[in-house]
């Protein structure tokens, strides 16, 4: 319930911003995310706990089996890497499937957030990355990561006053440990910390 929360508030937020200028609506018109673009996701992504939590259940619920494999086998790969050294071996985030996100009605505000507005700079980047170990620039849109930032803190104090472990996680790491270990949400409701924080 607290990432669904946080999706459908971070959602409202954006349609209010695009609502209050012919300038803003504008902006977001011309962004160039679209289906089957996936450069940015070659990433650690940062989550809350919830949201990991939601992800996992969605691939349980909805028996996700493909997906499932990819976070297994893809979680020890990335173990120890950084963005820059995950980039450069360009492994795509597990849940993406056949170029799409499969969980894209469930994906974590860090995902919602990252807003290009030119995708040969997204290209451009992943592939500097891959070649020289540095990146590119990449335009982005600066108020989808206000409203993503302003959220998560909303959720780790929300946690901190629950006396539960609140920090930003990575997403692979923390699906995976969710998806093999059906008691980690227990645990982590009793107080203890369950997840490796990012
Ligand atoms: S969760 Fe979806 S949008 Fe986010 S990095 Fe993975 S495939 Fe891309």
């Amino acid at each position: 319930m607290i990432a669904q929360g946080s999706a459908f508030g971070f959602e409202h937020h954006i349609k209010k911003c695009m609502e209050s200028s012919p300038e803003n609506r504008k902006a977001f018109e011309t962004v160039a995310c679209k289906a089957g673009c996936h450069f940015c996701c070659h990433v650690n992504v940062a989550a809350t706990i919830p949201e990991a939590i939601f992800v996992a259940g969605a691939i349980r619920q909805k028996d996700m089996k493909d997906a499932e494999a990819a976070v297994k086998a893809t979680a020890p790969c990335i173990a120890n890497l950084d963005n820059a050294r995950r980039q450069a071996k360009r492994i795509p985030c597990p849940m993406l499937q056949n170029g799409l996100c499969s969980i894209y009605p469930f994906r974590p505000m860090a995902c919602r957030s990252h807003v290009s507005m030119n995708a040969d700079e997204c290209r451009d980047d992943l592939e500097s990355m891959a070649s020289t170990g540095s990146g590119r620039p990449i335009t982005t849109l600066g108020v989808p990561r206000t409203i993503a930032r302003a959220l998560h803190h909303g959720v780790a104090q929300g946690c901190a006053d629950e006396k539960i472990q609140g920090c930003t996680i990575e997403l692979t790491a923390a699906v995976n440990l969710l998806l093999s270990d059906a008691a980690a949400v227990e645990r982590w409701l009793e107080g203890e910390k369950v997840f490796e924080p990012l």
